[in-house]
């Protein structure tokens, strides 16, 4: 692997050093670093912030995400720190069984406070060489035909082949890019807090309990060392929400809501989100792309934010490799847009559909209760539970086999597990035949032959993403998928 350090000469003009530079150092930020690192890609990932905030919105991992983690061997990182949940509820807080059947090997979720996210894939892209440059605002983005010249606040200028917006919902990149954000402003807004409190957890358990029969946007559930986690609906929708809610303002609105303050004191952090729900019009632009809550905010019923970011990451980072190395087929980089875009867009309408279910007015009331009872067959639960953690993903690649498009659940190999071989990020062949062969992309694509009793098709050809290119036994259909996906043949 290529040495990722800083160089003489880094902020050199018309040097490319730099392959990619990554705006924003979130969790999303540094996924798509660690996947454009695993193909030797020189990054630089820019975050404004000189230290994490350690605020936790984000709670934690969806099965397609732990999926992934498993697939560049993070997994064991993550449940190292983790605790595993299998409890319904994901959507609209509707609480049902976790259903049966799951199209995974990997049918649960990750309880990780967002900072430990962070903190783990942070750890994972210095040890893949990452450069990560903290206190360093990107201001200005001047694009031509051969890179990107990306303005920082300090007044100097860097040079790269490609920028990638991972700056949040806010996005510098995205408002300098000029790409339209439709959708709807948010409506209500939430106050988010750490803190501690003198009441006794007996008392605030049943408080909670009560506030929650007819508010579902107010609770305080204990975090460990004796603090609390808790929500509230704000009194109004701020101009600002990045200004915190002063401590006072937080204790008046859990007064307004339930008639105690429960004592609190001693806040970590205070923050509010709103329930702002929009989409970036195009995930490119040039050699420019969005990636994580620059392209889509939504409100965080479900929890899936950063999951669908991570996921955007996973999918847009070995494409942005292929071109900076060179062998990407043409669309290929376009075909992010084409993925992503509408399933960010479900997701939204999802959220969408959550908000409309969690409403406290009567119509509200009456479809969350026939949406309940429709839940208790266990063929939508499974349909909602999939939707919500990702692994019913399939994208459009055309007509074909049924596991086309759909990313491959881990499946047994006569020798190890499938996950285990796909941690270098590189194509895979499946090959149960014996008669296949990948000459001509074995620099870009690994081609294993063995066998699986969980696996109904002769061979299977797997994007880095772990999404099904080709599945079947012809040599001319797979040179078709090889060459659609991973270019031409090479020697
Ligand atoms: C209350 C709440 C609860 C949530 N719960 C969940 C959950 O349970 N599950 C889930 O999946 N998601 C959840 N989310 C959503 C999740 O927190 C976000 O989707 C996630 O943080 C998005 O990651 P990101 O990397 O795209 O953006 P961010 O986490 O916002 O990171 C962007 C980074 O870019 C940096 N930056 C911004 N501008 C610049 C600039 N100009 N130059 C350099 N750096 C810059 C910022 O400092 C920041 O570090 C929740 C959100 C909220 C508000």
């Amino acid at each position: 692997m290529r040495d990722n350090r800083p160089k003489d000469g880094f902020v050199e003009w018309g040097m490319f050093v730099i392959d990619v530079i990554v705006v924003g150092g979130g969790p999303v930020g540094l996924m798509l670093a660690g996947e454009l690192r695993l193909h030797d890609v020189h990054v630089l990932v820019l975050e404004k912030l000189a230290e994490p905030t350690g605020q936790s919105r984000g709670q934690g991992l969806h099965a397609r995400s732990v999926e992934m983690m498993d697939q560049r061997g993070l997994l064991d990182r993550f449940r190292a720190v983790s605790e595993e949940y299998r409890v319904g509820g994901l959507f609209g807080g509707i609480m049902k069984p976790w259903p049966d059947g799951l199209d995974t090997a990997h049918p649960y979720g990750l309880a990780t406070p967002q900072p430990v996210t962070e903190r783990l894939f942070n750890e994972w892209v210095r040890e893949l060489g990452t450069e990560i440059r903290r206190g360093c605002e990107v201001v200005g983005l001047d694009q031509d035909g051969d890179g990107v010249t990306v303005g920082l606040a300090d007044g100097t200028h860097l040079r790269s082949r490609y920028v990638v917006g991972c700056d949040g919902g806010r996005s510098t990149v995205r408002r300098l890019l000029g790409v339209g954000f439709p959708g709807e402003p948010a409506k209500v807004e939430t106050l988010l807090g750490e803190m501690h409190l003198t009441e006794d957890p007996a008392t605030v358990a049943a408080v909670v309990e009560e506030v929650r029969k007819t508010q579902l946007r107010f609770g305080a559930a204990p975090v460990g060392d004796g603090a609390y986690r808790l929500v509230v609906p704000a009194e109004g929708v701020s101009e600002d929400r990045t200004l915190p809610p002063t401590l006072e303002e937080f204790k008046q609105q859990l007064r307004a809501f339930s008639g105690t303050d429960f004592g609190a004191h001693s806040p970590r952090w205070l923050s509010r989100f709103g329930d702002a729900t929009r989409q970036a019009e195009r995930y490119r632009v040039g050699r420019v792309l969005l990636a994580g809550d620059a392209a889509h905010i939504h409100p965080p019923t479900g929890g899936q934010g950063l999951n669908l970011g991570i996921q955007d990451a996973f999918n847009l980072g070995w494409k942005l490799a292929a071109e900076v190395r060179g062998w990407a087929p043409e669309d290929l980089l376009d075909s992010y847009h084409a993925e992503r875009h509408p399933v960010g867009a479900a997701v939204l309408d999802n959220t969408r559909a959550q908000i409309a279910l969690l409403g406290t007015d009567p119509g509200a009331t009456a479809l969350r209760g026939l949406f309940s009872k429709l839940m208790d067959f266990e063929e939508v639960n499974r349909y909602v539970t999939e939707m919500i953690t990702a692994v019913g993903v399939r994208y459009d690649f055309g007509e074909g086999h049924e596991l086309l498009g759909r990313r491959l659940r881990d499946v047994k190999l006569k020798q190890g597990r499938l996950y285990e071989l796909m941690r270098g990020g590189r194509g895979l062949l499946l090959d149960q035949t014996g008669r296949l062969s990948v000459e001509g992309w074995s620099d870009r694509v690994d081609h294993v032959v063995d066998t699986s009793e969980e696996l109904d098709v002769p061979a299977v050809l797997l994007r880095p993403d772990g999404h099904v290119a080709w599945a079947g036994e012809g040599r001319r259909e797979l040179l078709d998928g090889l060459c659609r996906w991973f270019g031409a043949a090479t020697g």
